[in-house]
């Protein structure tokens, strides 16, 4: 005899490969509305399709993002070559213009897979001077036209704010679609969607998750002939999140806002503490009025805050000394900061941004800071005894 479920207060895991679909009737229908994203029971087929426990989860991220539709991945890669591929019909004759200051793993997406294996135009907007000149941009995008411009809301590691807004009203008047990556902003502090932007990833192994315990992506958007493009992309090419994982991100959800809060207010008063440190040369926060993009971080949140990444460089009269002071900062600290290459964690953790992103900063006094939301004074002690 089947049993009955219990009466669960949250979306239990549903490790169902496939679902019981009751009669021929029912199974048609569901197939026929496979792409349309109904929350009807039994209209679910199989979870690499559509899975209940995951969209539990993709609730929550539309309620965080104000979007009418979310879709789960298994990495913020998969939901980047997601939002890419669903622009992708066949013979692409326009170029796709992509800013310069973007993960690596963009970059390198963007070379292997769009350039080299799917023969894509593809060309880079670059800043100067540590911020986009978007009066240039304008005369660029009147000249190439592109089908896609891509963009993150801040940048790493130089936390390079971009005018979301106005990006998004001159790539859209050049004809072009904009999907921003808004996995270091968050939306509490914007909903680039609401913006104008037409597609909006995360990596939500940062911030959304939280814990540094779940590789995870998510696609979000309005426009419903683009949600169906991309719930069958991401069946053809299986980059479906596990449920366990969607479970456990849906739980991690709940405290994001009160945790991203935290990591934005530690990180402005350890930018402000470590600005006033003679041993450190420089500081790049948005929220420091000395930052270059200092007013496109205001115009953009706010007074919501302004991330929890800090970058800074050791001060020094050779590159030995800088490098000596940030080796000896990194061995004081080993204890409590840990160098782990992701971001938003509940600790604060470190990156030598030399060590990774040397051929662009070459600097070898410079580390980025991805803040936790412990306690401030647990961190400030940390980082003062690393700096003595
Ligand atoms: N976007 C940004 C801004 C990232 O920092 C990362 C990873 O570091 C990604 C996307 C890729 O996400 P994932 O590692 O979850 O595939």
């Amino acid at each position: 005899m089947k049993q009955k479920p219990v009466n669960s207060s949250r979306i239990p895991i549903y490790r169902d490969a496939g679902f019981e679909l009751y009669d021929a009737d029912i199974t048609k229908d569901a197939f026929l509305k496979e792409t349309e994203n109904e929350r009807v029971p039994e209209l679910y087929i199989y979870s690499r399709y559509r899975n209940p426990t995951v969209v539990a989860a993709e609730e929550e991220i539309m309620s965080l993002e104000g979007c009418r539709w979310a879709l789960l991945t298994q990495s913020g890669m998969s939901a980047i070559d997601t939002a890419l591929s669903v622009f992708h019909e066949g013979k692409e004759t326009k170029p796709w213009l992509f800013f310069s200051e973007i993960y690596g793993g963009t970059i390198s997406y963007i070379d292997s897979v769009l350039k080299r294996r799917r023969g894509l135009n593809v060309q880079i907007f670059e800043p100067d001077h540590e911020k986009y000149d978007l009066g240039r941009l304008e005369m660029t995008l009147d000249t190439l036209r592109p089908g896609v411009v891509y963009v993150e809301a801040i940048s790493n590691p130089m936390l390079i704010v971009t005018d979301l807004a106005e990006v998004i009203r001159i790539s859209h008047s050049a004809g072009a679609k904009v999907i921003v990556d808004n996995t270091f902003s968050t939306p509490v502090l914007c909903r680039p969607l609401e913006l104008g932007a037409d597609i909006v990833i995360h990596s939500a192994t940062k911030y959304f998750s939280g814990h540094g315990n779940i590789s995870a992506g998510v696609i979000c958007g309005n426009d419903s002939g683009w949600m169906k493009s991309c719930i069958e992309y991401r069946k053809f090419v299986g980059h479906m999140i596990s449920p366990d994982d969607a479970y456990r991100l849906n739980t991690q959800l709940k405290t994001f806002s009160l945790r991203f809060n935290r990591q934005c207010s530690n990180a402005s008063r350890l930018a402000d503490l470590l600005k006033k440190t003679d041993s450190v040369r420089k500081v790049w926060y948005p929220g420091m009025a000395d930052h270059p993009t200092h007013t496109e971080a205001l115009k953009l949140f706010g007074d919501k805050g302004w991330g929890g990444m800090i970058t800074l460089d050791f001060a020094g009269e050779t590159r030995e000394e800088k490098k000596k002071r940030r080796d000896d900062f990194i061995r004081r600290v080993s204890d409590k900061i840990l160098i782990i290459p992701t971001l938003g964690d509940p600790c604060t953790i470190i990156m030598p941004v030399e060590s990774v992103w040397g051929a662009k900063y070459p600097e070898p006094g410079m580390i980025r800071l991805s803040v936790g939301f412990e306690n401030y004074g647990e961190i400030e002690a940390i980082i003062i005894s690393g700096l003595s």
